[in-house]
């Protein structure tokens, strides 16, 4: 018996075969929960979401377009999980978005403000868009969880736009945490280490920080994705039940060293 058997929910942020998204919803499958998948609109990108689905063994995947930017588009995506589950026990917030263009060393001044807008507005807000609407279908409470990096606790060249709205995404999950604990509802962050995805690549230096990671982490290498996985089933499993309002580092211990 699996540790989320019986459990259902929606994993929102998978776009291709290497997305944190796909391997948290594989190692949570494994543990006997039902996902939903909402993804990004798009004939090309519902195509790579269904392949990606597909390597994982999932052929008949429940998928509906999503652009967490769109209220009318969230609200159509928890109409409809309604319809199919009823009720639901978790969310998976794995989505992010920074014009690549000021992702560079040296290019957080520049960040113009609708840059900046929209990097908080699709990377941070949406946390909490789903949160609205997904507490309304827990109502034996349930488990949050979204993903964010160090990036968020120190400056790291690059990173820019994209640290600071991690650093509002882990405000928001205590705040939001603070607020549905009465409720039975749980809100962790997962703080991954760099993982060579989509989102990664658009980081300028991204290569230097896998073999800064590699060198300086107490593990000494960086981590797999399968990891954050496994964190993500213990996070919305029983085995936590004590824990919400936190941000927990899967990094390899990279965040804990001070030098
Ligand atoms: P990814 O590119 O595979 O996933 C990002 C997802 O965000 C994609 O599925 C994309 O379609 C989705 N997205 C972007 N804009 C959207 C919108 N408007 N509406 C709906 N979906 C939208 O990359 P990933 O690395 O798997 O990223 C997942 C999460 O993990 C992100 O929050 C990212 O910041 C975080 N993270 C990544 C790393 C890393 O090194 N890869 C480390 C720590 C945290």
């Amino acid at each position: 018996m699996g540790l989320l058997e019986g459990r259902k929910g929606l994993v929102f942020g998978i776009a291709n075969d290497r997305s944190i998204a796909l391997h948290i919803a594989r190692h949570l499958i494994e543990q006997g929960a039902t996902c939903l998948f909402p993804c990004l609109p798009g004939e090309k990108s519902e195509r790579r979401v269904r392949l990606a689905l597909e390597e994982i063994g999932i052929t008949e995947p429940w998928m509906m377009p999503c652009d967490v930017s769109k209220d009318e588009d969230l609200e159509a995506v928890f109409a409809a999980t309604r319809e199919r589950l009823d009720t639901i026990d978790f969310v998976i917030h794995s989505v992010a978005y920074a014009n690549r263009m000021f992702l560079k060393p040296g290019r957080f001044v520049d960040t113009p403000r609708d840059v900046f807008a929209q990097a908080l507005d699709i990377s941070t807000y949406s946390l909490v868009a789903m949160v609205q609407r997904a507490k309304e279908l827990m109502p034996k409470g349930g488990s949050i969880i979204a993903l964010t990096y160090y990036g968020s606790e120190k400056a790291i060249p690059g990173y820019n736009v994209m640290g600071v709205a991690k650093a509002a995404l882990e405000a928001s999950c205590r705040y939001l945490a603070s607020e549905l604990g009465a409720h039975g509802i749980r809100v962790n962050t997962i703080s991954a280490g760099p993982l060579r995805t989509l989102s990664a690549m658009a980081v300028g230096g991204i290569d230097e920080i896998f073999d800064l990671v590699a060198v300086k982490a107490p593990l000494r290498r960086n981590i797999d994705v399968g990891e954050v996985g496994k964190a993500a089933a213990f996070l919305l499993s029983d085995l936590s039940s004590g824990i919400t309002g936190e941000n927990i580092h899967v990094d390899a211990g990279f965040s804990m060293m001070g030098l």
